[in-house]
């Protein structure tokens, strides 16, 4: 049975596996449709393209964007993007210098609560270009604070957390989607379960500026997946428009502390999948 997993990260952001080793990873389980959706970068499509390529996989060009809508992250995926588009890795690089500020923040709150790191010890952590929290969390670990990613999180910097720093400056949700189509692609709502925005999804299917719901993320459970489904469904009745249902592990890492991470695990029927990808090389 053909399988499809469309939500994945690489070392490029805050995976665990350089690209080689993750298409790799894809291939091994089968997988003959899959996208690369890094954490606002691109920088590893084009080492997958050619990854994927030599395994006979097909793969889509992904990125996935950090906005932040009513005080809460919200995260939109854009699938069949120009890489090189100009607009878009100018808007790129402008927040990654956001997260590095970030990061700077961070560290600063760690060696105030009495944790020993070094803007220098998180840097050699980061393989890719964006500077994300497993980053310190891995340097925190190595140091005996905590055993786990998570366990890290707990303690020290998940939300609300005393080293927790907010995202400052970030896109809108909209902005997001403005990017995505201005760089040619699709733009998807990550894993809705996370939020509590349907009747904003619902405007902006309708709105024409989101293109899709990930319907199929490793953290639906049947009745959200069936939420998620129904809603789609009633944005295409009042719209004529067919949008798009993506699904995906958001892969990072075996053991990144959150259960159940296995590459193409995910429930995304094959035909979604093949959709998107139709759609995408048929323009
Ligand atoms: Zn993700």
């Amino acid at each position: 049975m053909s399988r499809a997993d469309l939500h994945m990260h690489s070392t490029v952001s805050d995976g665990g596996y350089d690209v080689p080793a993750l298409i790799k990873k894809c291939a091994e389980a089968g997988l003959t449709v899959i996208s690369l959706t890094d954490h606002d970068s691109t920088d590893g499509v084009e080492t997958a393209e050619k990854m994927a390529e030599f395994y006979g996989i097909k793969l889509i060009s992904g990125i996935e964007l950090s906005t932040r809508f009513h005080g809460q992250s919200v995260d939109i995926l854009g699938y069949g993007i120009d890489i090189c588009h100009p607009f878009l890795q100018e808007k790129l690089q402008f927040h990654r210098g956001k997260r590095i500020d970030r990061m700077q923040k961070m560290i600063n709150l760690c060696q105030e609560t009495g944790l020993e790191v070094t803007f220098e010890e998180v840097e050699k952590e980061v393989t890719g270009v964006t500077f994300s929290r497993p980053h310190l969390a891995n340097v925190l670990i190595k140091k005996d604070y905590g055993t786990t990613v998570q366990d890290i999180f707990n303690k020290y910097i998940g939300y609300g957390k005393p080293c927790y720093v907010h995202k400052e400056d970030e896109m809108s949700p909209e902005e997001a989607m403005e990017i995505i189509h201005l760089s040619g692609g699709v733009a998807v709502a990550a894993h809705p379960v996370y939020y509590d925005i349907d009747e904003h999804l619902t405007s902006w299917l309708k709105e024409k500026k989101l293109d899709g719901v990930e319907v199929y993320h490793r953290d639906h459970d049947e009745k959200n997946r069936k939420r998620f489904n129904k809603l789609v469904s009633e944005a295409e009745k009042s719209t004529g428009i067919k949008f798009f249902r993506t699904g995906g592990t958001d892969f990072h890492h075996e053991s990144y502390g959150r259960s159940g991470e296995i590459i193409g695990g995910a429930l995304l029927p094959y035909e979604e999948a093949v959709f998107l990808q139709t759609y995408l090389s048929s323009r």
